[in-house]
């Protein structure tokens, strides 16, 4: 797990959304356009989280924007309506303890039963309040409220609260610690921008709902932020499906088109296949093949001369020099088709674990007593250079010169 990485998915998308965000909600003194989109904002989240989450059927993120969204607007009714059924004590335990349930709970069918019993599972809390004062003449949510949740010396643990009953109390803050502390290690476990914005969400909650000198409006915001971030972070994880690569991290096959929809001028255009592919499949299997893909992209990523890396399809790639004509390309390919005939790819042998291995190819170079195979990878490449040319037509002149790169002994530039 690369730092760097960490700190790119913590930032993008949702340290960026947060920090517009905290920047538009201080802006002072606050234009009226500003202030009629912040009073739509609530509804906003809410009718696009939604949208998105039926839409890409996460069924996690629906319920999150229920739990969030619908505390935010308990808590925004709270001074005009009911103090008396939904407390900030209650919503202060309920929700990190809905958010530790909701990270652990596996995504399920939007329309299924396991979906259907986590809703109601929800809307249960929220009615719980009122059966037990309806059904106990308040008695026994009375002594929930004074004497479970708010046992005495803690009810003046945080007076700076707006009303003693509302104050912190010690079930909550182990919830919301045990809450944080699970994202944490989530996101660290597995760094990503979705998981990153989970994180966001539970500390944006936190703070919304524990810090003790926030008023009203702010502690609403903030909640309304919380659920915004994961559905940034949706819309950009989807952007990604559709312009990456999963396997290799390249840009991809649709990114690639639409670039040369946009070139304009003189470019070259590079098909890179690599040699006799299928047999190293056929010989060290799937996994391993996968692994020299991952590989090979990665050393084509670091091509010089201006040129940009595409995965094509299979165990094809293309490479683009916009504003490049083809001699001065031939050089930077050249040194690029030695570099991975030079570097070594290492499977590892049965008796060591597989985590580290980097690749290989059709033949064995040497094998090593620990079980190591360094195995050799080259690739064949065909160039095309053109100007306003039909990228269809650049793409066949390219593959044919590929053809010759092949049918003349491969591991070469045509
Ligand atoms: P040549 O030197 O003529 O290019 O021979 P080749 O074996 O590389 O070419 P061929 O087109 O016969 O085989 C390509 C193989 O690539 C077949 C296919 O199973 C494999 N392949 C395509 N995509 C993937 C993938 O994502 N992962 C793995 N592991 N294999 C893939
Ligand atoms: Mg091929
Ligand atoms: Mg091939």
């Amino acid at each position: 797990m690369s730092v760097s990485r960490v700190i790119i998915s913590l930032l993008l998308p949702g340290g960026l959304v947060v920090a517009l965000a905290l920047g538009l909600f201080a802006w002072q003194p606050r234009p009226s356009y500003l202030q009629s989109f912040l009073s739509l904002l609530p509804w906003l989240v809410i009718a696009f989280g939604a949208l998105l989450g039926w839409r890409f059927r996460r069924s996690r993120l629906l319920l999150m924007l229920l739990m969030v969204m619908g505390t935010e607007r308990l808590l925004a009714a709270l001074p005009a309506g009911s103090p008396v059924f939904y407390t900030l004590a209650w919503l202060r335990l309920l929700l990190p303890l809905n958010l530790l349930w909701w990270q652990l709970v596996a995504e399920s069918e939007l329309l299924s039963v396991a979906c259907l019993r986590r809703l109601l599972f929800i809307l249960g809390q929220v009615l719980l309040p009122l059966v037990l004062w309806f059904s106990t003449q308040g008695q026994l949510w009375y002594w929930i409220q004074h004497d479970w949740l708010l046992p005495q010396p803690l009810s003046s643990y945080c007076p700076t609260c707006c009303h003693p009953i509302d104050g912190c109390t010690t079930q909550a803050l182990i919830a919301m610690a045990l809450c944080l502390l699970t994202a944490l290690i989530r996101f660290l476990r597995q760094p990503g921008p979705e998981r990153g914005a989970q994180l966001w969400l539970v500390g944006l909650a936190g703070c919304a709902l524990f810090w003790p000198t926030f008023s009203l409006p702010w502690r609403n915001y903030l909640l309304q932020i919380a659920a915004l971030v994961p559905v940034i972070a949706l819309l950009e994880s989807s952007h990604a499906m559709a312009y990456r690569d999963e396997l290799t991290g390249l840009n991809s096959r649709r990114a690639l088109m639409e670039f040369l929809q946009r070139l304009r001028g003189h470019y070259t255009l590079v098909m890179v296949d690599i040699d006799h592919f299928k047999s190293v499949n056929d010989t060290h299997g799937h996994d391993v093949g996968d692994q020299v893909l991952k590989r090979v992209a990665s050393l084509l990523a670091q091509v010089t001369g201006g040129g940009r890396a595409y995965r094509y399809g299979g165990e094809e790639f293309t490479l683009i020099f916009p504003r490049r004509r083809r001699e001065p390309v031939l050089s930077h390919l050249e040194s690029l088709r030695q570099r991975i005939e030079d570097t070594p790819f290492v499977i590892r042998g049965t008796q060591r674990p597989r985590k580290n291995s980097q690749g290989i190819t059709k033949r064995s170079r040497s094998s090593r007593a620990d079980g190591q195979k360094n195995l050799q990878i080259t690739v064949s490449m065909g160039v095309a250079e053109g100007r306003g040319i039909a990228p269809d037509l650049l793409f066949k002149q390219a593959d044919q010169a590929l053809y010759r790169a092949k049918k003349t002994g491969r591991n070469r530039i045509c």
